[in-house]
């Protein structure tokens, strides 16, 4: 079986390295110079900076990136860092995200630990914000703050901008799994051990090769078109999103467009510092 795979990113590189190893013929298809898209590492001036990535593994050495990675035999030594985030707070005292209880008084310590336990188990199934979430059960300028730092960290969002049930998912994540881990060699350690796993299985993967679109008969996707060829394949995975694949082939499905077309992205600025020195 063949699967051709539009995209070098992390995620069409886990999917390619999978897909190798359970012996499909794979092919990759990046229309970048080099591949791992937003999580690589890129040489300047002496220094590694990612192209996206802050080198976080979510959820550290056991969480679901770390136990994919281990699953296609990805060669990556995972750190878990502790702590995994500090607060700032107003007076510039700096204390770790963990310890973030002891700002609150013991009574809503405990109605917290109480609403968390419920939701976690019972997840809300409208599309409640975490903001309004947050503001049902609390009347607590500190714990609106959190919400939204902790969006802004973990997803370039505001409370405002992201579904409770969603963010409720990464809370159940960090009390199963912890928090994040860095990997030795950075973002780039990890996209180079699966681009080394793909090879070495046989897969091909291609840069500066721009995917133009999807070749689809009778509503299936066959194939993409590279440099006005028509590759065929049994399978086509996009790495790409929903807006970009949609863009690929003439997509007709008016609902899912019209969905697609109001989802907010995250928007960040990353500031990256060097040290010639230990910090
Ligand atoms: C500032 C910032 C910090 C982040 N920090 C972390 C972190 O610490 N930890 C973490 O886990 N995640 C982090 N993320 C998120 C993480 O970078 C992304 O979730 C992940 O890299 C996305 O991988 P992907 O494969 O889905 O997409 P991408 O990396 O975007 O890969 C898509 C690839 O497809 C290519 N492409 C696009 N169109 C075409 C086409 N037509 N033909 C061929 N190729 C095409 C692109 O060039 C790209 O290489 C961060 C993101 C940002 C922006």
């Amino acid at each position: 079986m063949k699967a051709v795979i539009i995209g070098a990113g992390l995620g069409g590189l886990l999917a390619g390295a999978k897909l190798t190893k359970a012996g499909y013929d794979v092919e990759i298809f990046e229309r970048l110079p080099f591949i791992g898209g937003r999580f690589t590492n890129l040489p300047y001036k002496g220094f590694k900076l990612s192209t996206g990535a802050l080198h976080m593994i979510p959820h550290g050495s056991r969480g679901p990136l770390a136990q994919m990675l281990k699953e296609v035999g990805a060669d990556v030594t995972i750190i878990d860092s502790q702590p995994m985030a500090v607060i700032l707070k107003e007076n510039n005292e700096i204390i770790s995200f963990h310890d973030f209880r002891n700002e609150l008084t013991l009574t809503k310590q405990v109605k917290l630990g109480t609403v968390l336990a419920y939701s976690l188990k019972f997840k809300p199934k409208s599309d409640i914000s975490f903001r309004d979430w947050v503001l049902k059960y609390f009347d607590d300028e500190f714990l609106f703050k959190l919400a939204d730092s902790f969006c802004g960290w973990a997803l370039s969002l505001t409370a405002k901008d992201v579904p409770a049930r969603e963010m409720l998912e990464i809370i159940d994540n960090m009390y199963l799994y912890k928090g994040s881990g860095v990997p030795i060699g950075g973002c780039g350690a990890v996209t180079d051990a699966l681009s080394q796993i793909i090879r070495s299985n046989g897969g091909r993967i291609y840069s500066q090769s721009c995917v133009e679109g999807i070749s689809i008969e009778n509503e299936l996707a066959k194939g993409v078109i590279v440099n006005g060829k028509t590759i065929g394949a049994d399978i086509v995975i996009s790495d790409i999103g929903h807006f970009g694949t949609s863009k690929l082939y003439e997509c007709k499905d008016k609902e899912y467009l019209d969905k697609i077309s109001n989802v907010k992205p995250s928007k960040g600025i990353k500031i990256c510092l060097s040290s010639d020195e230990p910090l």
